[in-house]
């Protein structure tokens, strides 16, 4: 297995990293892809990826972290330095994208500085040839409505996909995975369950999320790569034409396949 979207540059992890990520190794996880969140925490993935050669990581500006007062002024900044950091990341070990990008609706941030900021970072990207992890909340419409406009074309992963079969169409015909976590282990997740059934597990990768999203019987507790059989045991019982183990081979060579990252000996 691979988690594909780990925030193991938090805080939180800081005290025992190494017991994490070789609890992750233990319970089957090979691999783990930490997602950008803001220019103070990228040198720190950078770092970890130096230090753990099973992890990789991306930059980018994550919608909960945008600066309080955004402007267009400042958005301009934002972007010259995510290039020249991404200029620089491109030539060292274990970089391999743009994220977590994204537009949520449930923030107060302006939502047309929030497209603003996603166009840049979706053409920065694309200018680079490299793919993105999206965040979405309320946004399937505007992401993709932007996809299509700024004619992105890298590919990527949609973060926690929830939502129908249709949409999830979409995001594939733009050549886009669905990110499958936490949310299918509780009842809720039933919708969005149907929905994968529905476009193949090819089209899928599993996450945890981490240190977000608990799984269904450990709420409250922080979530941790470990977990992820979790998710891969609720996609074992809705695909029973299929093993664990070849739901766990598809999703991580997606992943392999995305990021364009060697397979785990
Ligand atoms: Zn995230």
């Amino acid at each position: 297995m691979i988690d594909s979207h780990c925030h193991l540059d938090l805080a939180c992890f800081d005290d025992e990293l190494d017991q994490v990520i070789q609890r992750g190794l233990d319970a089957g996880v090979q691999q783990f892809i930490i997602p950008g969140i803001e220019p103070d925490h990228w040198s720190k993935s950078q770092r970890i990826a130096v230090r753990f050669p099973q992890c990789y990581y991306t930059l980018g500006y994550h919608p909960f972290f945008y600066p309080r007062h955004l402007n267009p002024e400042i958005i301009k900044s934002m972007i010259t330095m995510l290039a020249a950091a991404i200029d620089k990341a491109s030539v060292q070990r274990g970089f391999v994208g743009v994220g977590e990008i994204g537009i949520d609706r449930t923030l107060a941030t302006d939502l047309s500085l929030q497209i603003e900021l996603f166009d840049a970072q979706l053409r920065l990207a694309k200018a680079h040839r490299y793919p993105v992890i999206i965040h979405h909340r309320k946004s399937h419409d505007q992401i993709i409505g932007r996809l299509k406009a700024t004619q992105f074309d890298q590919g990527g992963i949609i973060h926690a996909y929830s939502g129908n079969a249709e949409i999830a169409q979409q995001y594939i015909d733009l050549g886009f995975c669905l990110g499958v976590g936490g949310t299918i282990t509780y009842p809720r997740g039933q919708k969005t369950l149907s929905a994968l059934q529905q476009v193949g597990i090819e089209h899928c990768v599993l996450e945890t999320d981490s240190p977000d999203m608990p799984m269904y019987g450990r709420q409250g507790q922080r979530n941790e790569p470990a977990y992820l059989s979790d998710v891969l045991s609720v996609l074992d019982h809705a695909f029973p034409e299929l093993t664990g183990n070849q739901i766990a081979c598809i999703t991580s060579h997606n992943v392999q396949r995305i990021w364009r990252i060697e397979r785990a000996s």
